[in-house]
């Protein structure tokens, strides 16, 4: 088991008064599994995601990664954890000026010692550009590797991400709406690619979507939030039209109100409100 979630909950202190984002959440991501995750906005999908790579905590409940109770982990090992994870974000944080090459090269920045990355900016050591090279091969850009990321196009810039996030090497990548803003074409041929990617690189994937289409096909797992709280948690066979439509009906009820607590303060080194919201 890489996650195991046990009454998870999150909750916020807003100006509007406490929120919570995440409601008693009880599941587990087997290792290698590929999961989707779907969502009407606001059901506390990007707030799961952050709780998956250890940038938030569980106001309550408990929350593993392999095996071991992340509230527990020490700074060292809260580091190690999010070193094996690799994120990719909706925003493509590529660096638009730099090539597609040194872009993927970026994405060991993390793993590397402040010695490493001042060595490596200056000469870059063979094993990473022969990994960069490797990890921009396995997601068809090698011919594009000296041109300029702002050079390239949408469906190439998701590329690029992704031979970013392998040259990290993670064991568990989560990808905040991936296939957004790809015409429908583009998205199947980049969900297929980062799939068979997971798969074969023996990983774990669990990504956020709003294509309900695409993640019936290529995901063996739907997880739907809704609220606060999973609706459901099946295979894409076994989840109806009428579950889907329920998912995504009516959300204009307010988000579950709270009475005023003391425990909804975020503990501190968490992003606040206004960061969130300006990513
Ligand atoms: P989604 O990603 O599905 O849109 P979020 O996890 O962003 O959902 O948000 C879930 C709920 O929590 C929403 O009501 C949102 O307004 C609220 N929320 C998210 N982050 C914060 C925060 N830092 N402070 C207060 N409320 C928040």
């Amino acid at each position: 088991m890489i996650y195991s979630l046990k009454d998870v909950t999150k909750k916020y202190q807003s100006r509007n008064g406490p929120v919570r984002a995440l409601d008693g959440l009880t599941f587990d991501v087997r290792r290698f599994e590929t999961v989707a995750l779907l969502g009407p906005s606001g059901s506390g999908k990007t707030t799961l995601f952050r709780l998956l790579n250890a940038t938030l905590r569980p106001t309550s409940g408990k929350l593993s990664f392999d095996q071991r109770d992340v509230s527990a982990m020490s700074s060292r090992e809260l580091r190690q954890m999010r070193k094996r994870i690799g994120t990719i974000y909706q925003q493509h944080q590529l660096v638009p000026s730099l090539s597609a090459f040194e872009n993927t090269l970026c994405g060991s920045l993390g793993s590397w010692s402040l010695l490493e990355t001042l060595r490596n900016a200056a000469r870059p050591a063979k094993r990473d550009t022969d990994k960069a090279m490797a990890a921009l091969e396995a997601v068809g850009l090698a011919d594009k590797r000296h041109a300029r990321a702002d050079e390239l196009s949408g469906g190439q810039q998701q590329r690029l991400t992704i031979a970013r996030v392998l040259m990290q090497d993670p064991d568990v990548i989560l990808a905040d709406e991936p296939f957004a803003s790809l015409d429908p074409a583009l998205a199947e041929s980049i969900a297929s690619l980062l799939l068979g990617l997971v798969q074969n690189g023996k990983r774990t994937l669990v990504a956020t979507m709003h294509d309900v289409e695409l993640a019936l096909r290529y995901f063996p797992r739907v997880v739907a939030l809704r609220y606060a709280r999973i609706v459901f948690d099946r295979a894409p066979s076994d989840v109806s039209r009428e579950e889907l439509s329920a998912l995504y009906g009516d959300v204009s009820k307010p988000n579950v109100d709270l009475p005023l607590e003391q425990d909804i303060q975020e503990p501190p080194g968490e992003y606040s409100y206004k960061q969130h919201r300006a990513r």
